[in-house]
């Protein structure tokens, strides 16, 4: 029997260890952390060996394949260990699609991620099709095959550490939203080992299948030239006009594809935002590919209700607009939030600084930004940076805080918005804790 080592005991190693056993594969789980009760009890129903606030080497050089949990660095001393070993280290998406027999739909990007994924099964739900969600939201993609799902389709959504554990894995339709910098302590701070994990979305895949890109990302046109692809290469802009694919033109949206063309208004799409122009464009495509009628796909572009922590409207305190953007961990995605206020904006920012560089928030920050509150442990370089482009600065150390300050700033027409462009873990357990914060904190005004 094949020895199966799986590092990690979240959702995606748990998976993987009840779809392996139920393969016929010897499991053994290692967690350097304590596993939850939850896990341990499905551990020991399975019969599947473990061990947690340790990693015992000994046990895990032995393993014939390693799945890798996507928070695990590829550089500590065990992984170099196990590959110099010659031990194959995938991840779960990469095991688990080996006993999937049905199609997929992928998806990646350095932001948008969630909502296109959402937003595409949605979609695909509406029109009446078996589908089911796997990736990074949910259930893991082994656990539903571990408990026999067997949709037509799973639309999947993949981070780039997951891709970096997938070799064979070949997906029907991949989709490449946008490369911008993010994780670079991930990629030995070289911005083209993060492009070239990105891509990974598209290898394996022959004339069938279809790669579905944003044409107006420098990073992705300029590494597609280095790829020689067998499928139908199908892209999205909003500078341009095509004759297959999908564009913006005089506010309206138009999925151009075999011929078959429809259109959109921007302004009746329900998700709002330069981004979320891409975002749909991207699920329009994937919809039209599947040959999902035209009706549906208006109708859920048109009323699919958005993402928690993503330009989440909260709600209005004298006339002030609470917007929470949580989510937003990085620069890109909060330039898009800023470029999409239309009215004077009480800005909450900050938080863990993943190496960023705020330039391209400056012109903005000038035009829209009339108070800037600064909510981390560290301010110093968000006060350096916009010092000079914003009148008001203020300093929070809690949301509590920072709300207080936002409201006192703001005034009638004015909008309130969090949007970090940090990771949130100096002062919150995640990105979800800060959001849930401040919307309890707004309510409570
Ligand atoms: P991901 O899953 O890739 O992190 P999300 O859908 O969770 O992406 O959105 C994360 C943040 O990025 C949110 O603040 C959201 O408003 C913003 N965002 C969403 N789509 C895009 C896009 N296409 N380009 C840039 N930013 C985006």
């Amino acid at each position: 029997m094949k020895r199966l080592v799986i590092l990690g005991s979240g959702e995606s190693g748990v998976g993987t260890a009840l779809l392996a056993v139920q393969k016929g594969w010897t499991v053994f789980v290692s967690d350097k952390a304590s596993i939850t009760q939850k896990h341990k009890t499905e551990l020991i129903n399975a019969g599947i060996e473990f061990e947690d606030n340790k990693h015992s080497e000994d046990k895990i050089l032995l393993a014939d394949e390693i799945m890798k949990s996507p928070g695990i660095p590829d550089d500590i001393p065990l992984i170099l260990k196990a590959k110099g070993k010659g031990i194959p280290v995938i991840s779960e998406i990469e095991f688990a699609g080996r006993y999937m027999d049905c199609k997929s739909i992928c998806i990646t990007g350095s932001n948008g991620k969630t909502t296109t994924t959402l937003l595409i099964y949605d979609l695909l739900k509406n029109a009446g099709i078996n589908v089911e969600l796997a990736g990074n939201v949910g259930t893991s993609l082994a656990r539903q095959l571990a408990e026999g799902r067997k949709p037509d389709w799973f639309v999947i959504e993949l981070s780039s550490f997951q891709l970096d554990g997938m070799f064979d894995f070949r997906a029907d339709v991949a989709v490449l939203l946008n490369i911008t910098p993010d994780h670079l302590d991930r990629y030995g701070f070289k911005m083209q080992n993060y492009i070239e994990s990105k891509f990974r979305i598209a290898q394996n895949q022959t004339e069938e299948d279809v790669f579905i890109y944003c044409e107006d990302d420098e990073n992705i046109v300029n590494e597609l030239v280095h790829h020689i692809y067998k499928s139908n290469l199908i892209p999205f802009t909003q500078k341009d006009i095509l004759k297959s694919g999908a564009y913006v033109t005089n506010d309206e949206v138009i999925i151009n594809y075999n011929q078959d063309t429809m259109s959109i208004l921007s302004q009746e799409l329900s998700l709002q935002g330069k981004h979320n122009l891409y975002n749909s464009m991207a699920a329009g495509i994937v919809a039209s590919v599947l040959k999902i009628k035209k009706k549906f796909i208006r109708e859920s572009l048109t009323s699919f209700k958005g993402v928690e922590h993503r330009l989440e409207k909260v709600c209005s305190v004298r006339g002030i607009e609470f917007i929470n953007d949580s989510k937003a961990t990085n620069v890109n995605s909060t330039w898009y939030a800023l470029e999409c206020m239309d009215k004077p904006v009480v800005w909450i920012a900050g938080g863990v600084d993943k190496g960023n560089d705020y330039e391209d928030l400056l012109p903005l920050a000038r035009k829209k930004v009339k108070a800037l509150i600064c909510l981390g442990t560290d301010n110093s370089k968000l006060i350096n940076s916009f010092g000079k482009e914003v009148q008001v600065i203020k300093e929070a150390r809690s949301m509590k805080e920072a709300v207080e300050l936002a409201y006192q700033q703001g005034k009638k027409g004015d909008v309130v918005l969090l949007s970090p462009a940090c990771a949130s873990f100096d002062l919150f357990s995640s990105y979800i804790d800060r959001g849930n914060q401040f919307k309890d904190t707004v309510r409570d005004l």
